[in-house]
């Protein structure tokens, strides 16, 4: 099996596509989780913090339109429509409110793989324009901007692309304090409140895979309250 560092949710209640999709997805490396309503689909979100969405709109409970406007308020992950609704205005409407794409049923497993993959893509490319290429290099850690590889005394750290870029971010301005909304700003596009959780979890994740022990502040520094440092090199 293949394997890639990218994390999909997908919120459908027909538990037949649910499966066929999960099979295609899981075939070709993708982490799934798996939500069959809105309501549970928008808590996933919150708690999985998925690199891409796959959304049902006719769903048991709400409108997955509903799950778009949520999420659109804080947040700019990728969402891929998957739906019955075949009409023009339908499309317009997902997509003004903030979908990335929009896949009809029936769909054919080539086609889904490459809207994913370009849904991926156009939100990397859109987050790397400004990258410098090189490396950056602290104590153990390097991080290979080219490669988008990290590693910590040479074993590779498997990083989900938010980790990646909240690292990314943090190692470009290393010395420097990035407040908490200047990070979320460059990583999520939005600067909300409510963001900081979701930026405090994936900062626990990505410290505990750089392997920094509980108080150590090997490569990056808690300013409690206000952010995060990056050591100097
Ligand atoms: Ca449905």
């Amino acid at each position: 099996m293949k394997h890639n560092r990218y994390k999909v949710l997908l919120i459908e209640d027909e538990s037949n596509i649910r499966s066929m999709v999960k099979a295609i997805l899981y075939a070709n490396g993708y982490q799934v989780i798996l939500a069959d309503s809105c309501q549970s689909g928008m808590m996933l979100f919150s708690s999985h913090l998925p690199d891409l969405v796959i959304l049902d709109l006719g769903l048991p409970d709400r409108d997955g339109l509903e799950f778009i406007r949520h999420i659109r308020k804080t947040d700019v992950t990728p969402v891929l429509v998957l739906s019955a609704r075949t009409t023009e205005e339908d499309k317009i409407q997902a997509l003004d409110l903030g979908a990335n794409d929009y896949v009809t049923k029936p769909f054919g497993t080539g086609e889904l793989l490459a809207r994913v993959r370009a849904a991926l893509r156009s939100c990397r490319i859109s987050r790397d324009a400004a990258l410098p290429a090189g490396k950056f290099q602290l104590l153990d850690l390097t991080i290979d901007y080219n490669r988008r590889l990290v590693t910590v005394g040479g074993g590779e750290v498997s990083l989900t692309q938010t980790e990646y870029n909240i690292l990314d971010f943090l190692s470009q301005n290393s010395g420097k304090v990035l407040t908490y909304s200047a990070i979320i700003r460059q990583v999520w596009g939005y600067d909300d409140p409510g963001s900081v959780k979701k930026l405090q979890v994936n900062m626990a994740n990505l410290r505990k895979k750089l392997g920094a022990k509980p108080g150590a502040e090997n490569y990056i520094v808690n300013e409690l309250g206000v952010g995060y440092r990056m050591n100097d090199t």
